[in-house]
């Protein structure tokens, strides 16, 4: 076994490192029709085993043509699923390991290294002391989920049970289905679909709150809706609040909402899916503002963190109603040390856990907190410039306010417009994107994903959809004005217009674009904003301004 796996291990890992290499080569989305498998292969299992090279052979003639290249630089869609060779070697080992790490004493370290693993993250985001597992006192810490939408439903029963419990202690005498069929969980109208899943998977109902203009929740419309509920003899108990949503990555006001559901006590969990990644640069902490008051968090560092599917970073405050909904234990599944240690089967649903630590201690040890923040900035530069470009050409609009490494753009007017530039964009397979419906708008979602993207990568892509747009226009008759803008009512509805100049390497022209403007910088996105909100007081201050801007420049790069 170990000759043929040495041999066949080493020519497989060339045949994966060839792939991603030359990922560039291969037509993003796949030229296949639904069923396009069934051709190829035949209908039942082969009763006698195959020669390895049939059957490695066949990866390029039946997987590949129907593979969507996630990897590639002109993979655009969702949000990123990435990979990097610390990550598979990880879980390459795991993999020959195969141990179940459902309690602590069926495979100590399995347990052990994902408790550790959990913290240093916890701590590279930002976390309070409380979400952490420091000692054997400690009420919270954090667990590997598979996926956001197993962590979001975790909480969500687990909110229900304390619930519940709190119910029946205030106002004994009612059965829980009675309590149950009583309760209301929140979140936006921009939250993700698993949030609903979650819900009607509890069997609770779920009230989806506007969200503003920004497509944000406040506090107050939820507080509204709460005391509603509370009028009708409903329990309102969970919330669910969004850093960085799917449609348009906006950002929640924990902050707000955290006050009200202290005021109501209800579970506040926050779903960072994608964003969660990008707190462990310190300057986008800000949206975590009131995380102290949360119960739980969750994103997922198998999205932006370089660590692949499947890994989700749950944490909770207090570990207690996570137990209390998922604690079965027979007497088979007891050990000398139970109570002692972790066993995660509790803060799960399956009984089994893979040895996903494995993976992630080694993208967090080759790559350490600084190569992983200059991945992220990279990652949201990229989509800075990608911003610039459509903000430059007059047929485009970005609707949504670009966050992190996503924009959002559609062609002015009617949605039918954008509707089949992002069909025929997709169906050309240079460059592959999903859309969004933002407040009755259709919008292509723009997600810088792959580490391999460069800027050239970006130019390419812009340049696809430039030409694209062009030919869907003028095959449908349709003309977008040029609408000119002076720069005196430029300077009025931009705050931030002149700071761009400064920050510029190079000297450019601002363009605007419905009352925003874009120019082209290669500036810090965090350098930019931290500037914009600077007053020139005179030119002394001007200069002493400059100068600083030039040395912060030096030093971030
Ligand atoms: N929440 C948000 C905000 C998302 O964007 C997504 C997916 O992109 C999810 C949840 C679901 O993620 P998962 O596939 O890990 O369940």
């Amino acid at each position: 076994m170990s000759q043929i796996y040495i041999f066949l291990g080493k020519e497989m890992v060339d045949y994966i490192a060839d792939y991603l290499e030359n990922i560039r080569d291969r037509r993003v989305f796949p030229d296949v029709k639904p069923g396009y498998m069934h051709n190829l292969l035949p209908e039942s299992a082969p009763v006698d085993g195959e020669k390895w090279e049939s059957i490695f052979n066949d990866i390029e003639r039946i997987i590949m043509p129907g593979v969507t290249h996630w990897q590639s630089p002109h993979m655009h869609a969702y949000f990123p699923a990435l990979n990097s060779f610390p990550s598979m070697l990880g879980d390459m080992l795991a993999d020959a390991i195969n141990c179940l790490g459902f309690t602590w004493a069926s495979s100590p370290a399995c347990t052990e290294l994902e408790t550790i693993v959990m913290n240093w993250l916890g701590k590279m985001i930002g976390l309070p002391d409380e979400f952490l597992h420091l000692n054997s006192s400690s009420k919270g810490g954090g667990v590997i989920q598979t996926t956001a939408s197993e962590a979001t439903l975790v909480c969500l029963l687990a909110g229900r049970t304390q619930a519940i419990k709190k119910f029946h202690e205030q106002t004994p005498g009612h059965q829980d289905a009675e309590i149950n069929a009583r309760l209301v969980a929140y979140c936006s109208d921009q939250a993700h679909s698993s949030v609903e899943k979650a819900a009607l998977i509890g069997l609770v109902r779920m009230r989806y709150i506007e969200s503003n203009e920004e497509l944000l929740m406040r506090g107050a419309p939820l507080k509204e809706a709460i005391e509603t509920d509370i009028k009708q003899g409903l329990i309102p108990f969970w919330v669910c609040c969004t850093l960085g949503t799917t449609g348009a990555c906006a950002f929640d006001n924990l902050d707000e909402i955290g006050e009200v559901c202290r005021e109501f006590g209800l579970w506040l969990h926050i779903d960072a899916a994608y964003a969660g990644s990008a707190l462990i640069c310190p300057e986008y902490r800000v949206w975590l503002k009131g995380i102290e008051r949360a119960n739980s968090i969750a994103f997922n560092p198998s999205k932006w963190l370089m660590v692949h599917f499947d890994c989700t970073a749950m944490w909770v405050k207090d570990s207690t109603a996570v137990h209390r909904t998922f604690n079965v234990e027979p007497l088979y599944l007891q050990h000398e040390n139970s109570g002692l240690a972790i066993d995660y089967m509790h803060w799960q649903i399956p009984l089994s856990k893979r040895f996903r630590s494995l993976k992630l201690w080694f993208v967090l040890r080759y790559f350490g907190i600084r190569g992983l923040q200059k991945h992220i900035r990279e990652g949201v530069r990229l989509a800075q410039k990608f911003e610039a470009l459509v903000l430059a050409d007059h047929r485009f609009e970005i609707p949504a306010t670009r966050h992190l490494g996503m924009v959002v753009f559609r062609i002015k007017g009617e949605n039918e417009l954008t509707e089949k530039l992002l069909k025929r964009l997709n169906h050309r397979g240079r460059l592959h994107c999903v859309p969004a419906s933002l407040k009755g708008k259709y919008v292509i979602r723009f997600t810088v994903t792959s580490t391999q993207t460069t800027i050239e990568d970006i130019l390419e892509d812009w340049n696809e959809i430039r030409v694209v747009t062009s030919e869907l226009l003028e095959e449908m008759n349709v003309k977008i004005d040029r609408i000119k803008v002076f720069l005196k009512d430029t300077k009025e509805k931009s705050e931030a217009f002149g700071s761009s100049l400064l920050l510029s390497n190079s000297p450019m022209s601002p363009k605007v674009v419905n009352g925003s403007f874009a120019a082209i910088f290669d500036a810090d996105e965090f350098l930019a904003k931290t500037y914009a909100g600077v007053r020139i007081a005179g030119l002394f201050f001007f200069k002493w301004v400059e100068k600083l801007i030039s040395y912060a420049l030096k030093y971030f790069r």
